[in-house]
C-alpha cells in the first residue's frame, strides 16, 4: 500500500481563499482584522513560527502587530502588554508565542488574555467550552487544523477508533476532546508517556495521531493496515547531507506510508493548517466583535 498524502498545504490554501471574502466584508465595514503576536526571547524556531504567521497575515490583508520582549523581561512587563492589548479595541486576536522563558508562568499569563481575543484557544474559558462539548469557542489551532484537514479529505471519524499519542494542553488533550465531541463522534484513546504497550494501543486505531516530539517514533508495525495517520510532530534532526546540517522530521517514520491509507507529511501537513486556523480564529473574532459593537 502507498498512503495518500493528507495535503495540509493544499487544504490551508483553500481555507485562506475562503477567508479573503470575509476579510473584504469586514474591511467594507471599516474593520481591519488585527492580530497581535508577542514573542519573548530569542528561540530561533519560535521566531521562524512568528515570522510565518505574520507573513500569512500580510498575504491575507490581516493587520499584524509584532511585539518582541527580551528574554530577561519581567512577568509584569508581559502582563502589562497583555492588558494593553485586551483594552485596545482595534486588536481582535492576541497570541503569545510558546515557549516562554522558564521564569514565566505560561498558563497564568494565558489566563489574562481576554477569552474573546484568545485566538490560540488556550484560555480556560475556551478549553472549558471544549470540555462541555461546545465547538462555539475559540478552538486551539493545531487540533482544529487536524480535524479540518481530515474533513477536507473526506475521512469519516464517526464511530471510528482514534488514538491520540500525547496529552498536552496545546495539541493532544484538546484534539482528543474535539474527536470525541458530538457531531465528530470518534471513540478516543489518549496515549502518553506512561501508556503500557503503546505499539499495541496504536495498532487498534483507525485514525492515529502522533503529537509527541520524538522524531520518527511511530513505526510501520504500530499501524493497522489501512489506518489514517496524522503526524503533528515537528522535530529538527541532524542531517549532514544538508547544507544547513539539519532537516525537519515528524513523529512518524516515513515507512508508515507502506501501511497507512493516508499520511500527513512533515513539513506540509499539520503545520500550514495550524496557521490557517489561527487566521480563521482572528477573522472570526473580528466578526464577533463587529457584530456586538
Ligand atoms: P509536549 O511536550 O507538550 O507534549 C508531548 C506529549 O507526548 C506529552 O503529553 C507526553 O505524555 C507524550 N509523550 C512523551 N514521550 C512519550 C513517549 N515516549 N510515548 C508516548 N507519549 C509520549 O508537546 P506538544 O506541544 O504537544 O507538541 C508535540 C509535537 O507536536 C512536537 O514535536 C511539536 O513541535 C509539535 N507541534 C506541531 C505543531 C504544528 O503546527 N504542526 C503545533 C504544536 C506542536
Amino acid at each position: 500500500m502507498c498512503a495518500k498524502k493528507l495535503d495540509g498545504k493544499a487544504c490551508a490554501a483553500e481555507v485562506e481563499t475562503n477567508l479573503l471574502s470575509r476579510i473584504q466584508s469586514l474591511q467594507e465595514k471599516g474593520i481591519e482584522p488585527h492580530l497581535a503576536v508577542i514573542i519573548v526571547g530569542n528561540d530561533p524556531a519560535s521566531h521562524v513560527y512568528v515570522n510565518s504567521k505574520i507573513a500569512t497575515c500580510k498575504r491575507l490583508g490581516i493587520r499584524s502587530t509584532h511585539i518582541e520582549l527580551a528574554s530577561d523581561s519581567s512577568e509584569d512587563e508581559l502582563k502589562s502588554k497583555v492588558k494593553q492589548l485586551n483594552d485596545d479595541d482595534s486588536v481582535h486576536g492576541i497570541l503569545i508565542q510558546s515557549p516562554l522563558p522558564s521564569h514565566m508562568d505560561e498558563e497564568g499569563i494565558t489566563d489574562l488574555i481576554s477569552a474573546a481575543k484568545d485566538v490560540d484557544g488556550f484560555h480556560p474559558t475556551n478549553l472549558g467550552r471544549l470540555v462541555q462539548g461546545r465547538l462555539d469557542g475559540m478552538i486551539p489551532c493545531t487540533p482544529h487544523g487536524v480535524l479540518r484537514m481530515l474533513e477536507w479529505a473526506g475521512i469519516e471519524l464517526k464511530g471510528k477508533k482514534a488514538v491520540v499519542i500525547g496529552r498536552s494542553r496545546i495539541v493532544g488533550m484538546p484534539l482528543s476532546l474535539l474527536f470525541a465531541a458530538r457531531g465528530v463522534d470518534a471513540t478516543v484513546t489518549i496515549a502518553h508517556s506512561r501508556t503500557n504497550d503503546l505499539p499495541q494501543v496504536c495498532r487498534e486505531a483507525d485514525v492515529l495521531v502522533a503529537a509527541v516530539g520524538i522524531p520518527e517514533m511511530v513505526e510501520p508495525l504500530w499501524v493497522k493496515p489501512g489506518a489514517v495517520v496524522v503526524d503533528v510532530g515537528i522535530n529538527r534532526v541532524e542531517d549532514e547531507s544538508r547544507e544547513r546540517g539539519w532537516r525537519l522530521a515528524g513523529d512518524v517514520s516515513k515507512e508508515v506510508q507502506t501501511v497507512a491509507s493516508w499520511l500527513s507529511p512533515v513539513p506540509g501537513g499539520v503545520g500550514p493548517m495550524t496557521i490557517a486556523m489561527l487566521m480563521e480564529n482572528t477573522v472570526r473574532s473580528a466578526e464577533i466583535i463587529a457584530m456586538n459593537t
